[in-house]
């Protein structure tokens, strides 16, 4: 497994098509240009004309509504359509794709399979599974290349997806599913973890606004100390869990009570619902 964050895009020698430009696309593709990919380079597509034109105003990018000629002026052809979507796109551009052309997918539940089946055996595919805070550029993205990907395409995957975050290679295709419990789904369980915080300051007679900033700054603050700290979580806890203070109290309380096993078996029916899903 290796993984690559944010890089430099200036000298990427690409032109990449985005067939669907809503919140998943807009977001990589925002990540691209503030990474130096220049405007010129990036092709998107939508259904109506107005968010044609949205796109266009707002990021200064080639728009337009034809998928056809996005995919022919593209090295890359990022698919961003939701997952019922999916197959009518893929099957209509399959013979409009550029000789060698890479294809990426970032739709949940559909597998390389489907895939090959709709745009022919020897289209390269990378499958790759993003989350939400790719919209800041903190995002952290599982990546899966078929057989016909060369190291060449999926270095370009990797340039793309990176620049919106970290960008994980995976070994099995069905990895994808607990990525999708860690961190497709995980934002979700941070917001809930923030959400009980708050309440709890708020019961313990903070105001909302000040419960809510505390409680937010805590959890970046603690993400950016186990990314740049030598130790790992269980030590940082350590850390901060004194014999006999205060910390341990509470820490007690969530050991007793079981978390873990719950963070377990939430995990457990995420990652079984994606595989029902798929
Ligand atoms: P979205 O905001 O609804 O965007 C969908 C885009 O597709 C719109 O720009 C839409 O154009 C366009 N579109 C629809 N039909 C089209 C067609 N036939 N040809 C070209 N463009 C077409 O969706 P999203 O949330 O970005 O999700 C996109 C994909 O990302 C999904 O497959 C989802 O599984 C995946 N994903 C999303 C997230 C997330 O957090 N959002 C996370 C992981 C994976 P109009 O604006 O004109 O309708």
């Amino acid at each position: 497994m290796t993984h690559s964050t944010v890089n430099d895009l200036s000298n990427f020698p690409k032109t990449i098509a985005f067939i669907g430009a809503g919140n998943m696309a807009s977001a990589i593709f925002g990540g691209l240009l503030s990474n130096g990919l220049a405007p010129e380079q990036i092709i998107a597509t939508t259904k109506s004309h107005e968010s044609c034109e949205r796109t266009r105003e707002n990021f200064g990018i080639r728009a337009t509504t034809s998928n056809h000629n996005a995919c022919e002026a593209a090295d890359i052809v990022v698919l961003c359509v939701k997952p019922q979507t999916l197959p009518e796109v893929a099957k209509d551009i399959a013979p409009h794709l550029s000789p060698d052309a890479l294809v990426i997918s970032v739709a949940a539940g559909i597998d390389i399979d489907s895939m090959t089946r709709w745009m022919g055996e020897s289209t390269p595919i990378v499958r790759c599974m993003p989350n939400t805070p790719s919209q800041i550029q903190q995002g952290a993205c599982g990546l899966f290349a078929n057989d016909q990907c060369s190291q060449q395409h999926k270095d370009d995957a990797e340039s793309i997806l990176s620049s919106v975050g970290i960008a994980v290679w995976l070994d099995n295709e069905d990895d994808i599913h607990a990525v999708t419990a860690v961190s497709a789904s995980g934002p979700a369980y941070i917001f809930l973890v923030l959400e009980a915080m708050i309440e709890a300051g708020v019961k313990q007679g903070l105001s909302q606004e000040l419960s809510k900033s505390l409680a937010i700054q805590t959890v970046l603050g603690a993400s950016a100390l186990a990314i740049s700290s030598e130790y790992d979580p269980a030590e940082l806890r350590k850390r901060v869990t004194s014999p006999g203070g205060t910390t341990e109290q509470a820490i007690n309380v969530f050991e007793s009570k079981n978390l873990r096993a719950i963070f377990s078996d939430a995990m457990d029916a995420c990652a079984n619902r994606s595989k029902e899903l798929a």
